[in-house]
């Protein structure tokens, strides 16, 4: 496994950056054609040798354009045009049994993928079938040139030699065609996982109220959905917060304070509620709660935030101030709707606010339980 990381590493960077991965793609076909020279030098055919120099020149060329940010366009189609005279001239000079015309079935794969990454409009994939007909017919060409014209040079090489530079062209063609796949396959991954990122942002967007960070009303009806399917042995209440006074305290030190206030008071109530439910904005300054256990239990949760709101000392323009909250707490029934508990919570919290305000009132001071 050890092995493959560098190779990993490499296809990464090639799925992050265009530059890095052409460069890449053209500095293996250029390494492949100094091999050639090379090989070509041995076997005495001197146009070989020449046509691959220039080969050679040809994605030098490329490279200093990639490096410069120049038409990835047309250094694609020196590529492709480059592997298909090479092909030619291969078969004209030496024949068909070397396999040097298999370079162009590789030009399939290649020409979609870079259609594909190049072109912006839909005739992308029609020049691509196109180009991938014309490496067909290239192929084709190049068998029945080699059955009506005998090579230029009859190389009198050992069969060894004649298998070894056939498996050559045959691991160089492979190698390019897995290495196309295997930047499409990590470009493909990449880019899922950025989809699934950036539809995580947008999940959270969504579903969060940006100013308190709570949940909004429109999750929230997802879990108190959850909740009321959960059934009977899972016993949650509803919870119904509202800021006492809250007008005044705009008025008095300004909606901005206002707003920090409300900030301060769902960041009370979500580290209160955290491992116990949710918690939501259910409107301007009303929470509402969703507290998995029994009333006694949703009641003590409440009592606590109401405690340290109670306590807490909010910056005001320089000055300290502090306010209260009033809770409804009602024990969800079996058999009745979502609406009916969230009714009964706002019954008992404004049965709070009639009676003096700051404080938790819930089914059991009611015995409506
Ligand atoms: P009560 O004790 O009876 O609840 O009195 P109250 O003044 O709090 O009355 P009420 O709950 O009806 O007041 C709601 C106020 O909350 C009115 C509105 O201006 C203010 N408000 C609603 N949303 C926001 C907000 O996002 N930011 C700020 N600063 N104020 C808000
Ligand atoms: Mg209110
Ligand atoms: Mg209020």
């Amino acid at each position: 496994m050890k092995m493959i990381d560098p190779i990993k590493n490499v296809l990464k960077r090639g799925a992050e950056s265009a530059k890095y991965k052409y460069s890449l793609i053209i500095s293996l076909i250029g390494l492949v054609h100094v091999c050639l020279v090379v090989l070509f030098s041995f076997l005495r055919v001197p146009p070989m040798v020449l046509i691959n120099i220039g080969s050679v020149m040809i994605y030098i060329t490329c490279l200093v354009a990639i490096r410069h940010d120049g038409d990835m366009r047309a250094v694609f189609y020196a590529t492709y045009l480059e592997i298909i005279a090479q092909s030619f001239a291969a078969t004209v000079c030496i024949g068909w049994r070397f396999g040097f015309p298999q370079y162009v079935i590789a030009l399939v794969p290649f020409g979609y993928y870079m259609c594909h990454a190049l072109m912006e409009d839909q005739r992308r994939y029609t020049i691509a079938t196109i180009l991938g007909l014309t490496a067909f017919g290239s192929f084709v060409s190049c068998r029945l040139l080699s059955m009506y014209f005998g090579p230029l040079y009859q190389l009198d090489v050992p069969e060894a030699v004649e298998l070894g530079i056939y498996i050559f062209n045959t691991f160089c063609n492979f190698s390019f065609l897995f290495i196309v796949t295997a930047i499409f396959l990590v470009e493909m991954q990449t880019a899922t996982v950025r989809l699934q990122e950036q539809n995580a942002i947008l999940d959270t967007m969504a579903s969060i109220d940006p100013l308190t960070g709570l949940y909004n009303r429109r999750s929230m009806h997802h879990f108190l959905n959850d909740a009321q399917n959960s059934g009977e042995d899972a016993p949650f209440c509803l919870v119904m917060c509202d800021i006492d006074d809250f007008k005044k305290i705009n008025d008095t030190y300004g909606h901005d304070t206002g707003d920090l206030v409300l900030r301060e008071i769902a960041r009370i109530a979500r580290e209160h509620v955290e491992k116990h439910g949710y918690a939501c904005r259910w409107g301007g300054e009303e929470m509402l709660l969703i507290l998995k256990g029994d009333v006694e239990q949703a009641r003590r949760i409440a009592e606590d935030i109401r405690q340290e709101v109670n306590g807490f000392a909010f910056a005001a323009k320089g000055q300290t101030m502090h306010c209260s909250i009033t809770i409804g707490v009602a024990l969800h029934r079996g058999g009745y709707s979502i609406d009916h508990t969230i009714t009964r919570a706002d019954d008992n919290l404004y049965y709070g606010k009639r009676n003096g305000k700051n404080r938790v009132v819930s089914d059991l001071e009611l015995n409506t339980i």
